[in-house]
């Protein structure tokens, strides 16, 4: 096109700027079914959506829908709504039918911005008005050249009562325009590494690295005295006995030391790395790598738990990462929340199963999310998570920070590399601001590639720790 033909093309996607579409009404009402499927696949494990008992107890007063799963309401499962007739009229269905036709035929989502005014409960009937908010000049991504669309969604009851808003962009682009990088922030995937060097291995150590590949991390014992050893030892310096056995270890520690080496640079290390000493649970202590964290995050004290990988190497080696932090059970209260306070760091392993169950848990069926030949046809090295899931389990992050009693008001998202299946996305956060019981957490979910997800998510907390506080009134 040229720029007289681009600049009309550009009107006439924008011609239907600002009119509402006709209401389109959810399949099913609010049901505890749909919410199960969600709360499973996400590992949200808050009661308030499962629990009738503690639910009904609740600032609640009985189970409520995740906020976070607003749009998966009126997902249309297998029948995508702008591929049938009667949404094709309508501006959004226009707009997605005209960038196909001039050769934007792909189509990623980058941002969502939820409003939540009241939590959903079972049984509402949610009905959704679209309207198109804004189409982009052609922009020039990573992935190719597109226009950005955005559109502005209001829910609401069957009361007619506003119980949601989203705003949600998606960037529609040519495909095979781009510059081969990941997501729309074009970070690459990492160049082939060197392999790691290999281990000494003697009769003494064997089974050692026997256990790894096994899957068990195992620590030499004394048949005499029981005393644990790590590194394995020939005789025990406690007894004198040359007679071991081993235990196998919960392969839970925490970071009794560590350090990052810039120099000299050992490529097959994967920098930046940490080389940290872990105390394990059972007492002795292991050298290892702190994995799935960024080098600063990284703390003496801090819960790590064994991952068991190969990651360039060919034996199975033990690596540590953060555990998920436990879910809080009794609600933070306001006043104990400080502005610039670290969420701890949670790392979410990403594998093809969570990809899948979490986009069918929020009706996605679009083929990238799992059909792997169908995603690498489309030029993506394989399937990738959806931005609901994302937006779940940025949700699920910050309400198992905050507890069961806190309120989601709002969650805004922007995309940035995607999260393929064999990495892992390690959420971190804080606090950016805390006014008249409102809390607002930043955060950021990263993986091997960069960036996924930034964004923010706006809480309202109880001044006492609800409900159970006896000081409560
Ligand atoms: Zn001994």
């Amino acid at each position: 096109m040229n720029e007289m033909e681009q600049s009309d093309f550009l009107a006439g996607l924008r011609a239907g700027k600002g009119k509402q579409g006709s209401p389109e009404t959810a399949r099913d009402p609010v049901n505890q079914a749909m919410i199960r499927h969600w709360c499973d696949a996400m590992e949200d494990h808050n009661p308030v959506y499962t629990d009738v008992e503690f639910a009904s107890r609740s600032i609640h007063g009985g189970i409520v829908a995740p906020p976070a799963m607003l749009n998966a309401w009126g997902m249309r499962g297998l029948e995508p709504s702008h591929s049938r007739p009667d949404r094709a009229r309508e501006s959004s269905g226009q707009i997605y039918g005209a960038l196909d036709a001039a050769g934007y035929t792909s189509v990623v989502a980058t941002n969502s911005e939820h409003e939540y005014p009241r939590y959903l409960r079972l049984g509402d009937e949610l009905s959704a008005v679209s309207l198109l908010e804004d189409v982009s000049d052609e922009k020039k991504t990573a992935l190719g050249v597109g226009h950005f669309v955005t559109t502005l969604t209001d829910y609401r009851d069957q009361h007619d009562e506003l119980v949601g808003r989203m705003r949600f962009r998606i960037l529609k682009f040519k495909p095979g325009t781009g510059a081969g990088g990941s997501g729309v922030d074009g970070e690459s995937s990492p160049a082939a590494k060197s392999a790691r060097p290999q281990p000494g291995i003697s009769r003494d150590t064997a089974f050692f690295w026997q256990g790894l590949e096994e899957g068990e991390l195992r620590v030499q014992q004394c048949d005499r005295c029981e005393i644990l050893h790590h590194p394995p030892m020939v005789r025990c310096p406690e007894c004198g006995s040359r007679e071991f056995g081993w235990i196998v270890s919960s392969g839970r520690g925490t970071v009794y030391s560590f350090v990052e080496p810039v120099h000299p640079n050992f490529a097959a290390f994967d920098p930046p790395y940490v080389v940290g000493l872990v105390e394990l649970e059972e007492g002795t202590r292991l050298l290892t790598n702190i994995v799935d964290l960024d080098p600063e995050s990284v703390r003496v004290g801090m819960p790590v738990e064994v991952n068991l990988a190969r990651r360039n190497s060919e034996r199975t080696l033990p690596f540590f990462r953060p555990q998920r932090p436990p879910r809080r059970e009794m609600t933070r209260k306001f006043s104990g929340i400080e502005v610039g306070a670290e969420l701890d760091p949670t790392p979410i392993p990403i594998s093809a199963t969570l990809i899948v169950a979490t986009a069918i848990a929020s009706r996605d069926y679009q083929d990238v999310h799992h059909d792997r030949e169908l995603a690498i046809q489309r030029g993506s090295p394989d399937i990738f998570m959806n931005i609901l899931t994302t937006s779940g389990l940025c949700a699920r992050y910050v309400t198992d920070w905050a507890g069961p009693g806190a309120l989601l008001k709002s969650l805004s998202i922007r995309l940035g590399v995607p999260n393929y299946p064999h990495d892992t996305m390690t959420m971190s956060g804080s606090v950016l601001s805390a006014e008249a019981g409102r809390v607002e957490v930043g955060l950021r979910g990263y993986n091997r590639l960069g960036n996924h997800v930034t964004g923010s998510v706006e809480l309202e907390l109880p001044e006492s720790e609800a409900p159970s506080n006896r000081d409560r009134g």
